[in-house]
């Protein structure tokens, strides 16, 4: 009948204190009279008032009563029999008032009520109505009293009885207590009264030093404690709110045997052996091994308490370890010791433990802790029905929850969460809940698994994660190479222009022929399939046919980005070992040594290569090596073949369907795999390519320019980028763009918004994708109707012949909406970094889901799956990060902190922890980084 904030029985605890000190009872206290005059608040009953005044007008603190009744009832001997409970009990003849300094007092009333309203209702709707109305009337404690009845009248024989009583004056045992009372009464049978009262009892609360070795105890347990963070669907509203629902689920009745017997096995009550199985769930899903559930216990510590109505319930934090990857049975040992513990320190109120931890204040969540687990029979007590008379709960729909989450569990057939709708969908609890009782019954069958290897997949879940949302598979006929498609265009429309840059333009046959030459000079130095030739040339049209020649050639070009530093582009050279390198004129004094064969793009007598066959290239080859970020400080090349570019190119064409009417800015610069797209696509589907001036790519008043007087219809900004272009005056005047596309680093939901408000004839698309896998391998249409109410914009969705995998630290799939590792399989996979057999191996691993031989990426970034499979980005796992889009890697931050004159930040270097410890990046480290990407772009 209630979800009372109680009590995970005083059965668990007994037995926890028999377990700990053998047989001996619990030492007997006794509550004395109190002294005369106003009685003190117990330190429960002050910790509400005061949550009462920060939220007036809530009902939070309503603990609500719900009964069906069937058979004749007497209206007037029930309105009689609840007056007299309440005559009899303190607690419900409190006033709370506030005292000129804003604490409050007691005010004892000698006469009590518990005020009836009858009322009657045609049906059981209008009757659940008539309950959540009255539940929702606020109390108003200073006028008191702190609990009020409804009878609503279905039938003669047939009401609804609800009851609401405020958290100040009773706890879930009270609620127990009070129906049994009234109910008893009502038959005619008036229980003892109580020997003390609840006023007695908080006198001599106060009156009690909080115990030292308590306090030690709880300071010491609690130490280093961080909050639990749940994967919920909407962040955390900056001030907690109460807002809840339910869900209840059952167990089978085999497990729940199973379940009970695997305790007994490790002296454990049927509590720590759920606390076990929650907590390995909570570390699952919030990626954590250090997990704090709230236990509620009766907190009535002597036996003159148990019949007294009002607010007693004390909470402990069961703080759980998981680490080290212990088997269930382990754990539910680890878990029996940390409840005998707790159960051992139990009379510090919760109340003054908090005020002692002093913790840093936050107003958005519970303290300590914000899930709590109680034993606790959800689908209300077995109350005996009066005389002539049934009594059954009476479900409604609203619940107030001062936490994100309570899981409560009975007799063993089922258990009920109650979440914060704030935070959480039905959806994600009607998951978890399944995910709960999967783990159930996977240690229940096995408890000598360990915590990574229970799967709480259930097959269905599994084929959705694993197959439905990968099935990708496409054939792009045609599409073998990145260059293959523009000889064939080349060849249909060799008088249309290819690309145009600063009013100079090439034709598609000038743009071939100018490429064969290249190529076939490169054939001639040796250069074909297997080889690397570097690229060290500003945007201009002497560019494209540059780098279409090596392609045709076989080989595999290699951007070098003039702006480098003569040190990288040193370095990269050296590492690579390119055959040749292509450059122009005014570049090439400013080049370091090479044992490069050296050719100026601009040169028209460099290109005397002899005409004839070229070398077929096949899919497999390299196409182009991109040097990314090195996590030792040392950048690596990746290599990637022409089959992952083509696939990659293939689907872009599938989804945006470029045209011969189409204009396509050429902005990024070669270092970044965007330029690959950028520079390739619109020449395989007859579009026009328009090269941004060197430098051009960072001016955003230049690309306004750029795009309405060439009628630029696609372009790419990275995400930071794009806020200055939205920023700069006259960007809405951008009318002739089609699509904004989007990539590199996230994408905030406000600025997607403002980019499709701003540019509202211009869809936009999210694409994600690292360099070690083709460009891109999820994509999401930003429709604007979805963004203003969205917290994140998702990745989406993969691109074709791509999966996606969000996997556990065990490699197993998680379930949609925990956050795992995201890993990519399929076609766009880079052959690997050049020269680098070790650390291919460690990013490229062997697929368990794929092929025999196929590989997966290991991208290092945290995602994961909404309902919907769209997938969401949540960050790195390592240090990594992206400035305007470039990749940085802490390895290469700590080698720019090691560069500092007198070689600061060297220690830190050194002391630097495992990956996935690493400090978040300080302000220094942000200038580190800063300085990493000065020298890399
Ligand atoms: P790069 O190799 O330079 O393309 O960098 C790849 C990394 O950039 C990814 O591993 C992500 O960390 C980040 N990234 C790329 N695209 C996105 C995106 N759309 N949203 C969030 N992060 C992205
Ligand atoms: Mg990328």
């Amino acid at each position: 009948m209630t979800r009372p904030d109680a009590l995970s029985g005083a059965k668990q605890e007994l037995l926890a204190r028999r377990l700990r000190r053998g047989t001996a009872a619990a030492p007997r206290r006794t509550v004395p009279p109190r002294p005369a005059g106003e009685p003190p608040l117990s330190h429960a009953q002050e910790r509400l008032w005061f949550l009462e005044q920060f939220a007036p007008g809530t009902t939070q603190l309503t603990i609500p009563i719900r009964l069906r009744l069937r058979g004749p009832l007497d209206v007037p001997a029930l309105a009689a029999a609840l007056d007299a409970v309440a005559a009899g009990h303190d607690a419900l003849r409190m006033r709370f008032a506030a005292t000129w300094d804003g604490r409050p007092r007691v005010e004892l009333a000698e006469a009590g009520t518990l005020p009836l309203t009858v009322s009657d209702a045609p049906d059981e709707a209008a009757a659940r109505a008539r309950a959540e109305e009255f539940l929702a009337v606020p109390f108003d404690l200073a006028a008191g009293p702190p609990a009020r009845a409804l009878l609503v009248r279905l039938a003669g024989d047939d009401h609804v009885l609800v009851i609401a009583v405020h958290h100040i004056a009773a706890d879930g045992w009270s609620a127990d207590l009070l129906m049994r009372e009234v109910f008893a009464r009502y038959d005619g049978v008036a229980p003892a009264a109580p020997e003390v009262g609840y006023a007695d009892f908080a006198a001599w609360q106060r009156g009690l030093p909080p115990s030292r070795r308590d306090l030690d105890f709880w300071r010491d347990r609690l130490a280093g404690l961080e909050p639990l963070d749940l994967p919920a669907d909407r962040p955390r509203p900056p001030e907690r709110t109460y807002a809840g629902a339910a869900h209840t689920f059952p167990l089978d009745a085999e497990v729940a045997a199973a379940l009970a017997r695997l305790g007994r096995e490790h002296s454990a009550t049927p509590y720590m052996t759920m606390l076990a199985a929650f907590a390995a769930l909570l570390g699952r899903y919030a990626g954590t091994a250090d997990v704090a559930v709230g236990s509620p216990v009766a907190g009535r510590q002597v036996p003159e308490l148990d019949g007294v109505i009002g607010c007693f319930v004390n909470m402990l934090t069961m703080r759980v370890d998981l680490s080290g990857d212990p088997t269930f049975a382990e754990l539910l040992e680890r878990v029996r010791d940390v409840a005998v513990d707790a159960y051992a320190h139990q009379d510090l109120p919760f109340e003054q433990l908090v005020a002692e931890l002093d913790l840093p204040r936050d107003v958005s969540r519970s303290p300590l802790f914000g899930v709590i687990l109680a034993m606790q029979n959800y689908r209300g007590t077995a109350v005996e029905a009066p005389a002539g008379m049934s009594v059954a709960d009476f479900p409604v729909d609203s619940w107030a929850t001062r936490y994100d989450l309570e899981l409560y569990v009975g007799d063993g057939s089922g258990g009920m969460f109650v979440y914060n709708t704030d935070l959480f969908d039905a959806a994600t609890i009607e998951r978890l809940a399944g995910h709960l009782r999967t783990l159930l019954e996977r240690v229940a069958d096995r408890p000598g698994r360990r915590l990574s290897e229970i799967d709480l997949l259930s097959p269905g879940e599994r084929r959705l994660v694993v197959e439905d949302w990968n099935d990708t598979a496409r054939r792009f006929p045609g599409e073998a190479t990145l260059h293959g498609r523009i000889e064939a265009q080349a060849a249909r429309t060799p008088d249309a222009v290819a690309v145009r840059f600063e009013g100079r333009s090439l034709t598609y046959a000038e743009l071939s022929a100018r490429a064969d030459r290249v190529a076939h000079t490169l054939r001639d130095l040796g250069a074909g399939p297997g080889s690397v030739v570097a690229v060290c040339a500003e945007r201009s049209l002497e560019l494209l046919p540059g780098l279409l020649g090596v392609l045709r050639a076989g080989a595999a070009y290699l951007p070098v980005d003039p702006g480098y530093p003569a040190e990288r582009v040193a370095f990269m050279l050296a590492d690579a070992a390119p055959a040749v390198l292509l450059t122009q004129s005014t570049i090439r004094p400013s080049l370091p040594e090479t044992a490069a064969v050296t050719l100026d793009l601009d040169d028209p007598d460099a290109w005397t290569g002899r005409p004839g066959p070229l070398p077929a290239v096949r899919p497999d080859d390299v196409a182009y090596v991109i040097y990314t970020s090195g996590s030792t400080g040392r950048p690596k090349g990746v290599a990637n073949t022409h089959g992952g570019i083509a696939n990659r190119l293939g689907w872009m064409q599938e989804r945006f369907g470029l045209g011969p009417g189409d204009v396509v800015a050429q902005k990024t610069p070669l270092s970044f795999d965007v330029s690959v797209w950028e520079l390739f696509w619109p020449l395989r589907c007859g579009a026009s390519l328009v090269l941004a001036t060197p430098g051009g790519h960072k001016d955003a008043a230049y690309l306004r320019k750029l795009i309405v007087t060439e009628g630029v219809t696609t372009a790419h900004f990275v995400p930071s980028m794009l806020a200055v272009f939205l920023g700069e005056e006259g960007a809405a005047g951008c009318g002739t763009l089609r699509r904004v596309i989007c990539s590199g680093e996230e994408l905030p939901a406000d600025l997607a918004l403002r980019c499709v408000t701003t540019l509202p004839g211009a869809e936009l698309h999210n694409l994600y994708g690292p360099t070690e896998a083709a460009v891109d391998v999820s994509a999401w249409h930003c429709l604007p109707g979805t963004l203003a109410s969205a917290a994140r914009v998702p990745i989406g969705t993969p691109i074709a012949n791509t999966a996606l995998h969000v996997l556990d630290p065990a490699m197993a799939p998680v379930p949609v909406g925990v956050p795992g590792e995201l890993f990519i399989g399929g076609a766009g996979l880079a052959q690997g970094y050049l020269n680098r057999p070790g650390l291919t191996a460690d990013r490229f691993v062997p697929d368990p889901f794929g092929p025999p031989g196929s590989r997966l990426y290991r991208t290092g970034d945290l995602a994961r799956r909404r309902p919907d499979g769209a997938l969401e980005f949540l960050g790195r796992m390592d240090g990594q990060v992206k400035l305007r889009g470039l990749r940085i890697e802490p390895g290469e931050i700590e080698a720019a902190l090691r560069a500092l004159p007198g070689g600061q930040g060297r220690g830190r270097g050194r002391a630097r922890g495992p990956p996935d410890r690493l400090p978040r990046p300080g302000r220094r480290r942000e200038r580190a980084a800063r300085r990493a990407a000065r020298r890399a772009t």
